[in-house]
């Protein structure tokens, strides 16, 4: 099963695009982590990201197609995959048709995760992820149990420099402007999946395992 998940910043996508990774065995592919490795080991495309990456802005279209071409051809890839925070343009987006299509190979539902704006305002300047693990964590809705240390493996908690107010503020601009779009070029090829995440995480996923039964995926 080939998934792409789609969201605002904030809306919890990466959170639901784990918990479906373990339980449906998927490859999971966060182009904004594969970014956030690349800057962290100094490597040339982690230092032409960079300067997109701080400013809220998107990284160009030729440098994020062909580094998920190179993902979506590993091993681990084969047996399905969760693709998140890509496509995140429509052009990005027909580019994988293509790379799918040459390769006989299809996306099979696209979930969209919706919350309200004010909500993710809140949740962006509150989060804080683990630099060892990812794992991630919100000063006001999900503490650590000791500050700045990852419950789950004792690694450093931070805050993602891209989360400060400016930053979020110009990251949902381009996610209304460009990425949007992509949920009406979705929705025409019927491969809409739709998850409330204003409330909980596990109504989200539910509502998204219904989905993917009535599409007889799962
Ligand atoms: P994310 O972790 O998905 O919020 O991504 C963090 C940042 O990485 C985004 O604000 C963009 O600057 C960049 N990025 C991630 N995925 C893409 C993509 N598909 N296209 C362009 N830029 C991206």
């Amino acid at each position: 099963m080939n998934l792409i998940i789609l969201g605002a910043p904030g809306s919890g996508k990466g959170t639901s695009a784990t918990v479906l990774r373990e339980k449906y065995s998927l490859a999971h592919i966060s182009t904004g982590d594969i970014f956030r490795s690349n800057i962290k080991n100094g490597t040339p495309l982690g230092v032409e990201a960079k300067s997109y990456i701080d400013k809220g802005a998107l990284v160009p279209d030729s440098l994020t197609v062909s580094m998920v071409e190179d993902r979506l051809s590993q091993d681990d890839c084969q047996k399905g995959y969760i693709l998140d925070g890509f496509p995140r343009t429509l052009a990005q987006a027909e580019a994988l048709d293509e790379m799918l299509a040459k390769k006989g190979d299809k996306i099979d539902a696209v979930l969209s995760i919706v919350v309200d704006d004010e909500i993710i305002k809140d949740r962006v300047s509150g989060r804080r992820v683990c630099e060892k693990c990812g794992a991630s964590f919100n000063v006001k809705f999900k503490p650590t149990k000791v500050e700045g240390v990852c419950d789950l493996c004792g690694g450093k908690v931070v805050q993602r420099a891209d989360d400060n107010e400016e930053t979020v503020a110009n990251r949902l601009k381009t996610y209304y402007e460009n990425t949007k779009p992509l949920i009406d070029f979705y929705e025409k090829k019927g491969l809409i999946v739709e998850g409330d995440n204003g409330k909980d995480s596990d109504t989200c996923i539910s509502q998204i395992e219904d989905g993917l039964k009535a599409k007889s995926l799962i």
